[in-house]
């Protein structure tokens, strides 16, 4: 839900500046409600007379803005006995169940950024580069220039991973 708010009737039920009118006051009984929906589905108001429908306004605002059929959206009835339900036995959902699958579901290596490069100096200082092997799930881009091998080797003094094996070595061309 976008959000929610509680219009005055002065505002919104002139005939200057609505087509629709709700019924008076007084012609409403305790527990009544009218609902009326934008054109485009954008703004929904609804007018009660007892605080009780309040949640299930809230929970119909809700539906549309999940864009549920209007099939598949509970009636009042319904609603308030699923309510009952929901505050006799507690929440009907698993825990966890409303955490967002984009973050659940996300790899965690595609949330791994490259370091940035050391500066050259360091690069090349000759002093105390040692290759080491990380324990990785997926082996991460070589930095060597125009390389895009993947390896798990990584010097201990710049911090990147580079390339290395008999047939070819990265890590040397990466220091010299
Ligand atoms: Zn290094
Ligand atoms: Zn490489």
């Amino acid at each position: 839900m976008d959000g929610t708010g509680t219009l005055m009737m002065n505002r919104f039920n002139t005939k200057k500046n609505s087509k629709y009118e709700f019924k008076k006051d007084a012609a409403m009984k305790r527990g009544e409600y009218e609902e009326i929906v934008s054109a485009d589905e954008k703004i929904c108001i609804l007018k009660w007379k007892d605080n009780k429908v309040n949640s299930w306004m809230e929970y119909r605002q809700d539906c549309r803005a999940n864009k549920m059929k209007t099939k598949d959206i509970l009636d009042l009835l319904a609603f308030r006995l699923s309510v009952s339900e929901y505050l006799l036995a507690g929440s009907p959902r698993a825990a966890g169940d409303n955490r967002e699958p984009e973050f659940a579901e996300m790899p965690s290596s595609s949330r791994y950024r490259p370091k940035p490069l050391p500066s050259v100096d360091k690069q090349r200082d000759g002093y105390n580069h040692w290759p080491v092997m990380d324990t990785l799930k997926e082996p991460r881009v070589c930095r060597a220039i125009k390389c895009t091998s993947r390896t798990r080797c990584r010097c201990s003094k710049c911090d990147v991973y580079l390339f290395l094996t008999k047939d070819r070595n990265c890590f040397y061309d990466f220091h010299n």
